[in-house]
Parts: structure tokens; C-alpha cells; sequence
């Protein structure tokens, strides 16, 4: 909601009117000429993120209780752990559901973001059937929720959906080449339906979507376990071991740190365009896998460790790297964040984190 208003005797008036415990829905109010009073009313809304505990989870409910939102956590801590959300647990707009997505939940609410999925290939392919419950039932589930209460609810979905892509760089009208059965399907397949059902409600019900395709994003509350690329190197390279490139190392990433994709991703949700995606967020800078560990190792000097090489996995794609024209137009979005910089302070989290695990 947006409202203007002009003059002084009507500020007084309208703040008596509209009495306080209304106003205590209701943030930021802005005086921006004098003379002239600009009322900004943004409501403020009860916030559902699944897989809230996680890597982006968690970084996407502090922005949002730091926008003064009522914000509701769910996660069934498959990849992630409380310590990601401890520091929340204080704030009395915050809570936390302990739940699984692939089973229906009743639940008031405004916004739904729906990030609950393993995104590590060691972890998705951990339990692959689950993984694709969880894609597919909990997308469902989710959906039906936003019909349910008329929310507007985002998918994160993910650059994997374009599988090993023929088409460089990627664009989101891109089909993608995903092999549906190897050992990725679970992910990609399951991302891809999860789409599907995302634009099947949308028609079929009118469920207001937004769907984003996330390219690899890194950053601080990566778990320590995760096994992606960034932080394994980083945390190998702290404690002196190898850096385990797979392959040759010449296959291709673009790494977007996390700070950027909540600022799109926050974008995505509230452009009031109607603008539904699918969306790619994603840093458009292109590195090797062996660049990446070449940076790693320079970033962090005193480190002991050597590259060391392994097979490449099944169907790991060889080239990624996102068309953001779209993202650049419609939500006026691209990252701003160096993979240097975002490194030294990923390097720093890892540090801290090891420093307190082995004191
Ligand atoms: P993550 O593994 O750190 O977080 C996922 C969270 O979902 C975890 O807290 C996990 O416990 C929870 N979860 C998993 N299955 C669940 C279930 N059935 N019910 C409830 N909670 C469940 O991964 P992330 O990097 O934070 O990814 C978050 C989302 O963003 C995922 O949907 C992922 O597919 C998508 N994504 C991330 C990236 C990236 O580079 N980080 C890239 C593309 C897409
Ligand atoms: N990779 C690697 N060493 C590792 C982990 C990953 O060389 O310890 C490679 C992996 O084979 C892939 C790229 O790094 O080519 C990115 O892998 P990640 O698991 O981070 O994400 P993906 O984009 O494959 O989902």
C-alpha cells in the first residue's frame, strides 16, 4: 500500500484516525519535503520460508525480520542444523517449525518463499526418492497453502534445470538437456516439475507465483559438510588438505555470493509488475573449477595444501553461466558482489567456524 499525503492538519488527523493499533501493522513513515508528508505504508506480513535453517534459508529470514516481517521457519533440518537460526530464536517475530514439506500444513499466512530441498549433489543424491518427494509433494503442499490463504508464494528453483546445456549462456527461454536417468534427475527432474505445478496453479487457480532460477551461490552458513565446490576448497585449504578437483578442472561455474541473491530474490517476490518468471539470479562472471581453487589458494597464503584431481561425476554439467537481461530489465537486479570479495569473507566465516570447532 502506498499513500500520500499532503499537509500537516491531515497527517494529525489521519494518524487519529486510522488509531495505533493499526499503525502497529504498518512500517516506515517518511518525511520527505517539508510541506509535504510522504507516508509510505508498507504492511507487514507473516512470512513463511521453508528450509529456512539452511544455507539461503537462513540468510533470507534475517533480511526479512530486519524488514520488520512476522517471519515462520520450517525445516525438517535434513541439510542444516539450529545453529544457523540460533540467534533468531530470540526474536519474538521470529518462529520455528520443525516439519517436512512432503506432508500438508495449515498455517495463516501472507508470503510463502519455498527453499526446502537438499541443493548439494552429495546430499540430493543421498536419498534420491526422498529428494524428489520433497521437490514434487512438498511444491504441492506449499501451493495448495498459498491457494489456501491467497498468499503469493516464490519457487527457488535452479540453473539445473537447463541440465548440461547446449545453449550458452542461458537464457530462461532455454528448454535445458537433463538426462532423467542419472543420477541428478532427482534434483533436476524434480526442480522441473516442481516448475510445472508452480505455472499449473497459477493457471488453473490463480495462484499468485514467482519463480527464480537460482545459479551456485555461496557464501557464509554453508555447512561445513555441505560439499560444494566453494566451500569444500575453502574449508580444504584451511585445514591443509587437498583440493579435490573433479575432472580436469576446465568445467565452468558462475558463482553469485548469497547477499546478492536475497537482494534479487526479495526483488522477485515484491515487484508489483505481475512479473512471474521464471527468473535467472545469478552472477554472469564465468570461472574454471580450476581458476576457482587457483583464487582459493591465493586467497588464503599460508595454506599448505595441493590441487589434487578425481573423476568427474555423472553427468556434471560443463559450462554454466546466466543470461541476466532479463533479471537486469524487469527487476532492475544484478549482483554487485566480486567473487574475490565474496570469497575473503566466505574464507573469514570458515575461519571463525573452524577456530571455535578446534579451539
Ligand atoms: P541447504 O541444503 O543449505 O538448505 C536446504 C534446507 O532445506 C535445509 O535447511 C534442509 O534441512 C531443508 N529441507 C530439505 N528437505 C526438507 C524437507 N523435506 N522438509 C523441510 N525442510 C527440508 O541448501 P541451500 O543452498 O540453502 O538451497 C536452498 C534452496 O535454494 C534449495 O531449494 C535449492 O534447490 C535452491 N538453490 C540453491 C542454490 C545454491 O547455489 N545455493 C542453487 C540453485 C538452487
Ligand atoms: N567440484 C569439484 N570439487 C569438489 C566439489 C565440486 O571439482 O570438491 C566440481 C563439480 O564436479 C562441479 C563444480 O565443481 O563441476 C560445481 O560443483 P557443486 O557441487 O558446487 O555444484 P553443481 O553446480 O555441480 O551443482
Amino acid at each position: 500500500m502506498y499513500i500520500d499525503i499532503y499537509g500537516g492538519l491531515l497527517f494529525k488527523n489521519f494518524l487519529v484516525s486510522i488509531g495505533f493499533t493499526f499503525l502497529a501493522r504498518y512500517e516506515k513513515i517518511q518525511i520527505i519535503l517539508p510541506g509535504q508528508i510522504n507516508f509510505i505504508l508498507k504492511p507487514l506480513m507473516k512470512i513463511l520460508v521453508t528450509g529456512g535453517a539452511g544455507f539461503v534459508g537462513s540468510h533470507l529470514c534475517q533480511k526479512l525480520l530486519a524488514q520488520e516481517n512476522e517471519v515462520i521457519c520450517l525445516d525438517n533440518f535434513q541439510t542444516s542444523s539450529k545453529e544457523n537460526i540460533q540467534k533468531l530464536l530470540t526474536n519474538p517475530k521470529f518462529t520455528f517449525v520443525l516439519h517436512d514439506v512432503t506432508v500438508p500444513l495449515e498455517i495463516k499466512v501472507d508470503q510463502i518463499y519455498n527453499l526446502a530441498c537438499p541443493a548439494s549433489p552429495i546430499h540430493y543424491q543421498l536419498e534420491p526418492v526422498k529428494t524428489v518427494k520433497t521437490s514434487v509433494l512438498g511444491a504441492i503442499n506449499m501451493l495448495e497453502l498459498a491457494k489456501n490463504n491467497q498468499a503469493q508464494i516464490l519457487q527457488a528453483s535452479t540453473s539445473e534445470v537447463y541440465g548440461d546445456p547446449h545453449i550458452h549462456p542461458q537464457t530462461e527461454t532455454y528448454w535445458g538437456n537433463v538426462n532423467c536417468l542419472g543420477l541428478r534427475a532427482c534434483y533436476d527432474e524434480g526442480k522441473r516439475c516442481a516448475e510445472t505445478l508452480f505455472f499449473d496453479y497459477h493457471r488453473q487457480f490463480k495462484v499468485a507465483i514467482r519463480v527464480i532460477r537460482i545459479f551456485n551461490t555461496y557464501g557464509p552458513q554453508m555447512a561445513e559438510n555441505d560439499g560444494r565446490v566453494v566451500s569444500n576448497f575453502i574449508i580444504q585449504a584451511l585445514k591443509n588438505e587437498p583440493l579435490t578437483i573433479f575432472g580436469q578442472g576446465n568445467q565452468t561455474r558462475s558463482f553469485q555470493y548469497i547477499d546478492d541473491l536475497i537482494a534479487g530474490m526479495t526483488k522477485m517476490m515484491n515487484n508489483d509488475q505481475d512479473f512471474i518468471g521464471p527468473v535467472n539470479l545469478g552472477n554472469p562472471t564465468e570461472f574454471t573449477i580450476k581458476e576457482l581453487a587457483e583464487l582459493v589458494l591465493k586467497l588464503i597464503p599460508q595454506s599448505a595444501s595441493q590441487i589434487v584431481y578425481q573423476p568427474l561425476p555423472e553427468d556434471d554439467p560443463r559450462q554454466r553461466r546466466p543470461d541476466i537481461a532479463l533479471a537486469q530489465k524487469k527487476l532492475n537486479w544484478a549482483p554487485q558482489i566480486k567473487l574475490e570479495d565474496g570469497l575473503k569473507a566466505t574464507i573469514e566465516y570458515f575461519k571463525n567456524k573452524l577456530k571455535n570447532i578446534n579451539p
